[in-house]
């Protein structure tokens, strides 16, 4: 039974106040708030059990060094894949992102070949491939969504040439809330000889995910929205795109030896994990993740489910409220414009003075503001431990910002 009055008890900021009014968290789609338990494992972590890991023979190494590779296998876990020497431990999707452009894209393109994006990635999934048209010549070809702010897989599997490479997609729009049905693009892709990367970064904090079952060759998470530490996070890489990756960033833990003219590497995941990791911030991920699995994911996803459909209803109310996306398969993540109303930062601003956490701005993906016809949008992003009191909490302090405004 998903009790959300003892869950929001595990999140002690849940119960402080902002502006003189008590928190609504609805910015967990920029971030999530940390259970209890993330914060005493890091305070252990800290306070009785710190060394570096991989590299002592003594006994609080070694005890850090099970400690954080253990995260590993959580990691495999949670996601579904069953060989956890896929999992490349890291400081969230952004760095994942970079380890693919890098360590696959740049020794395996040439000019002139294409990496399909649909229209709505962050650009954490824009700037990298950016990066390699620049420097290398490869051709960026985008797929778009439709009005309802859903990506069609047959569009992106018809965008698929002779010269596609890869295809990088998000699993879930951090600013639509979209949830796109990425298999169909997966097994297209396979049957081509394709790459694909999904960006899972707010999927896998809403729905159960399997990547064994996806089938994708690389699919990025990013630890502090899963309720975990910010500087925290993993990419699973498919070992035969391991085969054909080179090392993306050198130094120690990463090499087998070193001399002067030769280097051997180490074995993936190693191979990829370059310098002293952020030992104790996926250590305090790995408690997030256990945290989350033992509520459940499908227990998350319905409960998410109940208050997109109330959040969905009660806006849907407010006659001059545009909000943006909007296709029945999506996430309770809610971007919205206000007729009349200035900047969304305006509105920002008066929900803050409410206590209401929302996020204004581009969201980092200019590309779909650009398609949307609008520089920015408030965002209110729901999590786990928020209630439907919150959402009218929300609805009550935007008729004020519609009031303030008209
Ligand atoms: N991709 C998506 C869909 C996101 O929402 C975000 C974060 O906002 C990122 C990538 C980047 O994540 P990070 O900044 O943690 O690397």
């Amino acid at each position: 039974m998903y009790n959300v009055n003892d869950i929001r008890a595990d999140f002690p900021i849940l119960s402080r106040e902002v502006n003189g009014k008590p928190l609504v968290y609805l910015d967990n789609g920029a971030s999530a708030q940390k259970p209890q338990v993330v914060l005493d494992t890091i305070a252990q972590a800290y306070g009785a059990e710190y060394a570096n890991v991989h590299r002592g023979l003594h006994y609080l190494s070694n005890l850090a060094t099970d400690k954080y590779e253990a995260v590993r296998g959580t990691i495999a876990k949670f996601l579904g894949v069953a060989d956890e020497r896929q999992i490349v431990m890291n400081t969230g999707t952004t760095m994942g992102i970079n380890t693919v452009a890098y360590g696959w894209a740049m020794p395996n393109l040439e000019p002139g070949d294409e990496i399909i994006l649909s229209v709505m990635e962050h650009h954490a999934n824009i700037v990298p491939w950016h990066f390699l048209r620049d420097r290398q010549g490869v051709v960026i070809k985008w797929v778009d969504v439709d009005s309802t702010g859903a990506l069609d897989p047959q569009a992106v599997i018809d965008a698929m040439g002779p010269k596609t490479k890869l295809i990088a997609v998000t699993h879930l729009s951090n600013v639509l809330g979209t949830v796109v049905d990425v298999k169909p693009i997966i097994v297209a892709a396979r049957e081509r000889g394709i790459a694909t990367l999904i960006d899972g970064s707010q999927a896998a904090v809403h729905m159960p995910v399997d990547v064994d079952d996806l089938g994708c060759d690389f699919y990025a998470i990013t630890g502090h929205k899963l309720y975990g530490p910010s500087g925290s996070g993993a990419i699973f890489m498919r070992r035969e795109r391991m085969a054909e990756m080179r090392p993306f960033i050198g130094g120690g833990d990463m090499i087998r030896e070193v001399h002067k003219d030769e280097i051997t590497w180490a074995d993936p995941p190693m191979m990829f994990e370059a310098g002293t990791p952020g030992i104790v911030a996926q250590i305090g991920l790995g408690a997030a993740l256990d945290y989350m699995m033992t509520l459940g994911m499908d227990s998350i996803a319905a409960h998410e489910t109940r208050l997109r459909d109330y959040a969905r209803q009660r806006l849907d109310g407010l006659n001059w409220l545009q909000v943006q996306g909007t296709t029945p398969d999506k996430a309770a993540i809610f971007s919205f414009t206000m007729e009349g109303a200035g900047h969304a930062h305006d509105i920002s601003t008066i929900l803050d003075k409410k206590g209401v956490a929302v996020r204004a701005g581009h969201h980092c993906a200019g590309p779909l503001m650009d398609h949307l016809g609008v520089t920015a949008t408030c965002r209110a992003s729901f999590g786990l431990y928020n209630t439907e009191k919150e959402v009218d909490v929300l609805i009550d302090a935007l008729e004020l910002a519609h009031d303030l405004f008209a």
